[in-house]
């Protein structure tokens, strides 16, 4: 019986842990810049992508941020995903993200109404086309609404919705294989590190990889791919649900529409989709279950929607999924740069319900750190790992 061959070593410039999203976007930059000469390796663990986040997300692209580097990072996002089909078509063949810009709509109640005021005029100024309106302006828009128990509310009225965030990753994946970026179907299992430096990682098929930058890209389990190399990330999986629903009246030309109480919904195709992230004081366990249990949460959902739109009363739930987030338990907001101690080590997680609208910005930022020392077009340097060490929350109002 002959032993089975072991893939060996191997040597690269660049390392990326997880080609979600995240890691593909990143490959896709670096691999588009002609001053990267060098040999880019992606390992990712599921190739089929069955249960990571980015195929699991809603998929939506806004600008209604309150930090000046998450709105900047929005509005990247925004003129990429509208020109994806340029950026990132292989031998003419051009990919569908299929933006639909049907605008971000935060509904304001009487405490967060001065705030939505405030942060409209903020993006306004960055260049995001956000506007307050009251009541009756919406009203005419989208009439069926309940606004007995609000005050008004932001849209986004160009540059915010949605797209199809496996067709942005897969575009992102194949763009980079056409630019040089070799992907490998391995799980990392190990890091070898000496000192301050990382040598090489290994896999379950006994590869080992060495190189002179790794970077952290593997979402939901960041946390778990930093520990292996003794490095604390406080990234964890976090579940989070999506309920799809079916509405006799076409509403298809509604944004995605946001309650002071957290839940959402927007059309999708001739469907709804609705969920509600966990309120602070709600328990929100670690877990890599992305089982969903529909019945308790429909019962729970359900109301509240019927009191956002009456039309709701009548809706059908007709499936639902569930995915991870990948939260950063210190501020929800990215870690982007390099490690403080460990020099050749980068993190681009913890995005926390937003990684798909962020993974353009992010990828040219990681790019840019890479290829120049310095970040270029958006200075990022607050996101960095100094935050996290210095335990010093950035305070990001527009996410959960
Ligand atoms: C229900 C839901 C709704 C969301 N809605 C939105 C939204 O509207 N807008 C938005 O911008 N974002 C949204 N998000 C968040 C978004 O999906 C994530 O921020 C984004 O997908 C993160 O991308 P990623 O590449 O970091 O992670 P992933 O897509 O999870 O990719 C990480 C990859 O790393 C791989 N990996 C992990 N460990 C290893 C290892 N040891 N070895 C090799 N590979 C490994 C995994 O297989 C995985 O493919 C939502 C998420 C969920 C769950």
């Amino acid at each position: 019986m002959s032993a089975v061959s072991s893939p060996g070593s191997e040597t690269a410039d660049i390392v990326i842990i997880g080609g979600g999203v995240i890691g593909s976007a990143i490959a896709y930059f670096i691999t588009a810049n002609p001053a990267f000469q060098g040999r880019l390796v992606v390992i990712e663990r599921d190739p089929a992508y069955s249960s990571n986040s980015t195929p699991r997300s809603a998929g939506g692209i806004r600008q209604q941020f309150s930090t000046e580097e998450n709105i900047k990072i929005g509005l990247f996002g925004r003129d990429f995903v509208r020109n994806a089909q340029e950026h990132l078509q292989v031998e003419g063949d051009a990919p569908h993200v299929n933006f639909r810009e049907n605008g971000y709509l935060y509904l304001a109640n009487d405490r967060s109404r001065d705030t939505l005021i405030e942060l409209a005029e903020m993006q306004r100024g960055l260049g995001a086309d956000v506007q307050f309106m009251e009541n009756t302006e919406l009203a005419k828009r989208y009439p069926d609404l309940n606004y007995d128990d609000l005050a008004g509310g932001t849209l986004g009225l160009s540059g915010e919705g949605w797209v199809d965030p496996y067709a942005l990753m897969i575009a992102f994946r194949k763009k980079a294989i056409s630019q040089g970026a070799v992907y490998i179907a391995e799980s990392v299992t190990g890091i070898a590190r000496s000192g301050n430096r990382l040598d090489a990682v290994t896999t379950d098929q006994g590869r080992r990889v060495s190189a002179g930058t790794f970077i952290n890209a593997a979402g939901p389990q960041a946390g778990m791919v930093a520990a292996l190399c003794d490095v604390d990330l406080p990234v964890r999986p976090r579940k989070r649900e999506i309920l799809v629903f079916e509405c006799r009246r076409d509403f298809s030309h509604y944004p995605l529409t946001i309650s002071p109480s957290g839940l959402f919904f927007r059309p999708e195709g001739a469907h709804f989709i609705t969920g509600i992230s966990p309120k602070d004081d709600e328990p929100d366990p670690d877990t890599e279950d992305i089982e969903i249990n529909q019945a308790p949460y429909e019962e729970r959902i359900w109301p509240m929607l019927a009191e956002r739109m009456p039309p709701f009363e009548e809706i059908k739930f007709t499936t639902g999924w569930a995915g991870l987030y990948e939260v950063n338990t210190l501020d929800h907001n990215g870690i982007v740069g390099f490690h403080d101690e460990v020099e050749n080590f980068v993190f681009a997680n913890g995005f926390s319900g937003h990684g798909i609208q962020q993974s353009p910005a992010v990828g040219r930022a990681i790019s840019e750190l890479l290829l120049t020392g310095a970040f270029q077009t958006i200075d990022l340097t607050r996101l960095g790992y100094a935050r996290i060490r210095n335990g010093d929350p950035i305070k990001e109002r527009n996410v959960t």
